[in-house]
């Protein structure tokens, strides 16, 4: 009977262990991916979805010129269609099971209903850790392990269960696959099937294996660029010159998809390193990986890391609800340019830069919306092409200055950055007005602060405040005053358990 290889993330032929076992353990092996309409149009953006797709297509071409197989793709929700594949009651009988394991919650529940069914049909399954550079369910089980909570933590664990092994290349032989009937019906399907929407011209991450790995090449052929590199130095505007592509190595749609192992890009980046001095950790991208690495082991051992209450990694904070300053939020539409055309950048294209993300976040949060995390956390997960749960959740978390790790609370980013800010993320006069074309005449002096430009420059630029352009959503200044005194007045209240009254919440006002 075959073997069931199940693609859910791991998107990939080379250090994928699960393709490569059931190869080795069965002379039939069927490659698969389901599609689960439980992630649709209202949960993903479709810049995202049509990376998926892309990333399925390149999987499926070369299963094809590799191995004369191919990827089945099946609908439905998995429990079903998996239930299906054991009874053998359709085209397809699954005589074995092997997929990577996942740490989300939503995925540790999916895959429990299908252990349990997998036990009531007698089909033995194997999983492996691979989305991570250790096997992160073994860290947690360790004796006297500890939720890391600082570079120097995940370090030490890493030194303690590592050596981080090496990626492995893709399995030489894989059983073809002799599909009955060999029709379209499994085929990888197009965009237009599922969505409306067109994806924009501006998104230039093509999803994929082969696309990811000439990535990884590119960024470690500048050996220079992988030894000195430093967050938050980086520029924010693109290496290229284009504004929406990213001055980092913008890998992480393709490590969030597993188009690439995450192993094999610590290693590359190790080999740039050699014999070479360089930047270190928290700075490093050895760094930032270890960050990646800090989230999942969280995301992994700390109960309801997703949630502002009951979570050990959240102060409680009482945030405020409005639904129409989340709105103005998520559709750049502040008044305030730089956070605006962040934003617009994320809907439209699926990318922003990390500082960016630092600035827009505060700005919702602690800055000057005080709404709460999670609902920007929903709206990042939705249009970000790298969207992944436990880096989303972590970052949110130190952003909201909620979090063990997060900076204090009272260093709060300026949404109209001068030249020399500590977010060092000025973005070009090109990156605004591109995102934001309503200013597109207004002066550079006031592109950053537009209401502060007197009538007649509005009217020579085309750009009347508060009818052509918002007028800013919130007095910064003052915004940023009664949030700190809200949130020092919420740690105060969480530190002495009292229930004196907080001053009124930005987000309670109608
Ligand atoms: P590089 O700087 O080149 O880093 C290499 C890799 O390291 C990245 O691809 C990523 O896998 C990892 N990495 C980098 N920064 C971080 C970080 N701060 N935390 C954890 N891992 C990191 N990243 C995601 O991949 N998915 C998310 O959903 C996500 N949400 C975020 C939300 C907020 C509020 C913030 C502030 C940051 C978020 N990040 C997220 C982290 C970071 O912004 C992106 O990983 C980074 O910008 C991706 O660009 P890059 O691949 O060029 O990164």
């Amino acid at each position: 009977m075959s073997a069931g290889v199940w693609f859910r993330k791991c998107l990939r032929l080379h250090d994928n262990a699960a393709l490569t076992k059931a190869a080795e353990s069965s002379d039939s092996v069927i490659p698969f991916f389901i599609l689960d309409p439980t992630f649709d149009r209202s949960k993903i953006g479709v810049n995202r979805f049509h990376f998926l797709l892309e990333s399925l297509r390149d999987l499926d071409e070369q299963l094809r010129e590799r191995y004369n197989s191919r990827l089945l793709v099946f609908r439905g929700k998995p429990a079903e269609v998996l239930s299906e594949l054991f009874e053998g009651s359709g085209e397809f009988r699954l005589g074995s099971l092997f997929y990577e394991r996942d740490i989300e919650p939503y995925a540790r529940a999916r895959d429990a209903a299908v252990e349990d069914l997998a036990k009531k049909f007698k089909v033995p399954t194997m999983t492996f850790s691979g989305h991570t550079i250790l096997d992160v369910d073994l860290v947690v089980q360790a004796p006297g392990f500890k939720p890391p909570i600082a570079m120097s933590s995940i370090q030490n664990l890493v030194k303690k269960h590592g050596p981080i092994p090496k990626a492995t290349g893709a399995p030489k032989y894989l059983p073809a696959l002799k599909v009955k009937g060999g029709g379209h019906k499994y085929d990888v399907p197009d965009l237009a099937e599922l969505y409306e929407e067109e994806p924009t011209e501006r998104h230039l991450m093509p999803g994929g294996e082969r696309e990811a790995l000439a990535r990884l090449k590119r960024s470690c052929s500048d050996k220079d660029y992988i030894a000195t590199f430093e967050k938050p130095k980086t520029e924010s505007t693109g290496r290229q010159g284009a504004p929406w592509e990213p001055s980092t190595t913008g890998l992480s749609p393709y490590i969030k998809f597993g188009c690439i192992s995450v192993r094999k890009v610590w290693h590359a980046i190790d080999d740039c390193l050699k014999g070479r001095k360089h930047s270190q950790p928290p700075m490093s991208l050895h760094g930032q990986l270890l960050f990646r690495e800090m989230f999942y082991v969280l995301g992994a051992s700390v109960p309801n890391l997703d949630k502002d209450k009951g979570n050990r990694m959240c102060k409680e904070i009482p945030w405020g609800h409005n639904q129409k300053v989340l709105s103005a939020w998520e559709e750049g539409r502040t008044g305030y340019p730089f956070i605006d055309a962040l934003m617009r950048q994320l809907v439209q294209t699926g990318w922003m830069h990390h500082l960016g993300r630092h600035a827009v976040s505060c700005f919702l949060t602690r800055g000057d919306l005080w709404q709460n995390w999670t609902a920007g956390r929903d709206i990042f997960d939705k249009y970000l092409l790298d969207s992944d749960w436990a880096i989303n959740n972590g970052n949110w978390l130190w952003l909201a200055g909620v979090a063990p790790w997060s900076a204090p609370y009272f260093r709060i980013y300026d949404p109209c950055p001068g030249p020399k800010t500590s977010l060092n993320a000025v973005h070009s006069a090109d990156f605004i007005r591109h995102f934001v074309p309503e200013l597109k005449g207004m002066p550079d002096r006031f592109l950053l602060t537009p209401w502060k430009a007197p009538d007649d420059v509005q009217k020579a630029a085309q750009c009347i405040l508060g009818k052509d352009y918002p007028k800013p959503i919130v007095d910064h200044k003052s915004a940023r005053e009664g949030n700190l005194s809200r949130f020092k007045a919420a740690l105060e209240s969480n530190r002495t358990g009292s229930s004196s009254k907080l001053p009124e919440k930005f987000g309670q006002r109608k």
